[in-house]
């Protein structure tokens, strides 16, 4: 083309041919990225794969028979949605097995509560622990009590979580839940029972993952739900001696054998690269994981589904990454850093989709420094869908977070976590709860990033490096 056809004179045209090499994104990927955000919120993909997982399969525990289930139903999904490479990459996880578990108040009001076992905890003898409660606010109280007012005891967490909309109340009742039930046998406590991790004013007991310390006896650890844990404390209010009797049949049975399951988009000139896409496949086991995280399964795999029908394929590989055990020990993301280490790389970008789909009201991006022009392009296209940019914290999740220390960068949706936290981890997340509307509008967001991520020149840089996965 000569520049007289561009209209331009030589010097002009040099300064607009150079100002057009410097866009990282051109004028039709933006419009790509447009049209396809618009025809995410009138697309039910992301729906139906929520209802599948959560109707089909249900819950997914780590290492149980549903877990194997969910593996061969996205091996599936994927495959007839077209996906490439769909594969289901082994990964061993821990196996550990509810059982039944039941509490009461033996005085001075006998009441039966509501209770789910912590995962991971041992179970009490066959016809339960009784003993006197004592109260503690957190692990810094408990640590401070003498231990002759904690020893043959069951020591009873009281902190509340505050209800928010970014979740920030959960980091902090997270402590008392994982390694409470170690600190508090470190003082010779013979069980803990806690207030659940979780607002949810239903009788619903929240579950989630605690560990114990090497060389302390392990006790049975227990959540109470919110009402439950009211009314150990009324009773508490006396002044009498409460006694709680605690029974579980809680147990572990070794290791076993899941998989991530992987799909990919490839990429039409530059494939080797990769934008991941990620979610949890596993659940807690008390409902059906619709919100954690059948909908974030959906999501992801919706946005790549849209990219791949797209008559504009980006240049480089959109990998949908369904992580195993998210839930109990992140042993789906470990094996992921591990495998993918060599290729590290080539990860561009990663987005993990885990805080169920409420609305979201954040975007927020971790990039090289010098590329957050190219995120402020991105932006663009998200803010018309009312997320605006909430600056550079973004974590990349539970799972594609694990990437960030080996030099991912990392963009996050954010959600809504109020409602969120109403139903983590409980009885209660199930598919029922889940707006079709609001899925489409968080696939809207991650087909947009996706695909504009996949396109942009010279991609996001790298994060500093912090850490080596484990061999
Ligand atoms: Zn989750």
């Amino acid at each position: 083309m000569s520049l007289a056809r561009l209209g331009c004179g030589l010097a002009a045209c040099l300064v607009a041919l150079a100002s057009m090499a410097a866009e990282p994104l051109s004028e039709a990927a933006l419009a790509e990225a447009r049209a396809l955000r618009q025809r995410a919120l009138a697309d039910d993909t992301a729906y139906e794969l929520i209802r599948s997982l959560t109707t089909e399969v249900g819950p997914r525990l780590a290492g149980s028979a549903g877990d194997a289930r969910s593996v061969a139903w996205a091996v599936a999904q994927l495959e007839a949605l077209g996906f490439a490479n769909v594969r289901a990459e082994p990964v061993t996880v821990p196996r550990w097995i509810r059982g039944d578990a039941r509490a009461e108040i033996v005085a001075p009001w006998p009441q039966a509560l509501a209770v789910a076992a912590l995962g991971g905890s041992v179970a009490t003898p066959a016809d339960g622990i009784e003993a006197e409660v004592v109260s503690v606010a957190s692990l810094d109280d408990l640590k401070a009590q003498p231990r002759e007012r904690i020893a043959g005891r069951i020591v009873f967490f009281t902190a509340r979580m505050d209800r928010s909309r970014d979740g920030s109340g959960y980091s902090r009742v997270v402590p008392p839940r994982s390694s409470g039930a170690a600190e508090a046998a470190t003082l010779g406590a013979v069980a803990m029972v806690m207030r659940p991790a979780g607002t949810s004013a239903s009788r619903t007991p929240h579950t989630g993952a605690q560990r114990y310390s090497t060389g302390v006896p392990p006790i049975p650890a227990f959540a109470l739900s919110n009402p439950d844990a009211d009314l150990l404390q009324q009773q508490l209010a006396s002044g009498q001696p409460v006694r709680l009797r605690v029974t579980s049949t809680s147990r572990w049975d070794g290791e076993a054998q899941s998989a991530n399951v992987i799909g990919e988009i490839p990429g039409h000139n530059l494939k080797d690269e990769v934008i991941l896409l990620g979610a949890h496949l596993d659940s807690w086991d008390l409902g059906t994981g619709a919100h954690d995280d059948a909908t974030g399964v959906g999501i992801v795999t919706a946005a790549a589904r849209l990219i791949a029908e797209s008559t504009r394929r980006p240049k480089r590989t959109i990998r949908v990454v369904l992580f195993a055990n998210e839930e109990f020990g992140l042993s789906g993301a470990e094996a992921y850093a591990a495998r993918y280490h060599g290729a590290i790389e080539q990860h561009v970008l990663g987005l993990e989709s885990d805080l169920g789909a409420f609305r979201p009201y954040g975007f927020t991006a971790r990039v090289a420094p010098d590329k957050l022009p190219l995120v402020s392009t991105i932006q663009s296209v998200v803010e018309p869908l009312g997320i605006p940019y909430f600056g550079t914290e973004a974590n990349g999740g539970a799972d594609v977070g694990q990437l960030r220390p080996l030099g991912v960068p990392v963009m996050d949706v954010i959600t809504d976590a109020a409602p969120y936290f109403d139903l983590h981890h409980t009885a209660n997340d199930t598919f029922d709860k889940v707006d079709p509307e609001l899925v489409r509008l968080n696939v809207a967001a991650f087909v947009a990033i996706a695909y504009l991520a996949a396109e942009a020149d010279g991609g996001f840089g790298r994060l500093p490096v912090t850490s080596k996965p484990n061999p």
